[in-house]
């Protein structure tokens, strides 16, 4: 197949090109760089079935034919999206509407990068995709909560009325090598906190809780979508909850460090829970996750020390 990938130059969009290109695809993978960094599509350099193209998806765009298009660009953690609120409003809208056309226009597949977001700060535990949420449309959070919800509702729509065979992925959090270490994203700042011997910053109490999927995980659970026929959204996440004191807990034993917990004010409508219900992924195609935190966590400190490293060489 020949496969368009939107930001690629990303966490995930990266790994995704990994495992596609393994199965021995094509892609054509476009970004334009806002949040992601060419450094994690360096090794395939001199990969021939790889082509990747700096563009904005907020304008239309056409890659050529294409099988399927993985729809995987917006800035994704809070303080990226803080920083690029309109742009995430824009993407999350004319950006998927762009995607979408592409699919339509050369009758290719469609899977939405969605998220647990949707769900905003749920009073349903855990959380069934068949829940509605409950998000606050004006909140600090609602430039990326609502540009997703918007883009799973277009996306929908091009199902229902353009017949575009689509699929929506709602991912809980991901984390992994490639994770930007200065997103603000929980895994990357207690994780780099940790092997610099910096104090730990745990928002709030602590007591909030999170879920998370190894990216390894994440990529073989959105394969599997991918080659199903459900459009409905789908969670895929790791069902194990940990509070953030105990996720900052783990990074303390896995890296061995000596660094202290600190606290600090909880952001405006921080989700206090969030845990995904999976049943249906694995009902559909057989998938759940295999990897816990702390493996995750071993397999991700040596990116993580690399980075540090790199950064302290240029100073
Ligand atoms: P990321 O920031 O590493 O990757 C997003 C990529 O999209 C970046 O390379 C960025 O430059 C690109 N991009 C943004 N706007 C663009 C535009 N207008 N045109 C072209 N490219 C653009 O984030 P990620 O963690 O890899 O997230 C990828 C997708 O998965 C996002 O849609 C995100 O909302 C979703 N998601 C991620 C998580 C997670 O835990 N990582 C959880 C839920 C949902
Ligand atoms: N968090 C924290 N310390 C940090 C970064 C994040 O306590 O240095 C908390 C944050 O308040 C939230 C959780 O960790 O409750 C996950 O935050 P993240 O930004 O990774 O993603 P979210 O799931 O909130 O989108």
């Amino acid at each position: 197949m020949r496969i368009l990938i939107t930001g690629v130059a990303g966490f995930l969009g990266s790994h995704l090109a990994d495992a596609l290109l393994a199965e021995g695809n094509s892609i054509i993978g476009v970004d334009n760089l806002c949040t992601g960094s060419l450094a994690n599509l360096r090794h395939l350099e001199h990969e021939s079935r790889f082509e990747f193209r700096e563009v904005d998806i907020c304008k239309p765009f056409d890659p050529g034919a294409v099988d399927y298009v993985f729809n995987f660009a917006s800035p994704a953690s809070p303080v990226d999206y803080h920083r690029l609120g309109v742009e995430t409003l824009d993407v999350g809208s004319n950006g998927t509407r762009n995607a979408l056309e592409v699919a339509k226009k050369y009758s290719a597949k469609f899977l939405h990068a969605s998220t647990s977001e949707c769900y905003g700060d749920p009073s349903v535990h855990p959380q069934t995709e068949d829940y509605w949420g409950n998000v606050n449309p004006v909140g600090p959070r609602s430039v990326y909560d609502e540009a997703k919800r918007f883009s799973e509702a277009l996306t929908t729509a091009y199902n229902r009325y353009y017949n575009v065979d689509t699929r929506l992925v709602r991912i809980f959090n991901t984390y992994g090598p490639r994770l930007q270490k200065n997103d603000g994203r929980v895994i990357s700042n207690f994780v780099v906190q940790a092997l610099k011997g910096e104090d730990l910053t745990v928002y709030g109490e602590g007591n909030q809780t999170r879920s998370f999927c190894y990216v390894a995980d994440e990529i073989a659970g959105i394969l599997g979508l991918s080659r199903s026929d459900e459009h409905t959204p789908v969670n895929i996440g790791n069902p194990h909850e940990w509070t953030i004191l105990e996720c900052a807990k783990a990074v303390l034993k896995v890296t061995g460090s000596k660094s202290k917990v600190i606290y600090q004010p909880l952001p405006q409508d921080d989700p206090m829970q969030r845990k995904p219900d999976i049943s249906k992924a694995q009902r559909l195609f057989g998938w759940e996750p295999k990897i816990d935190l702390e493996t995750g966590l071993k397999l991700s400190l040596e990116y993580f020390q690399s980075t540090i490293d790199q950064e302290a060489a240029k100073a």
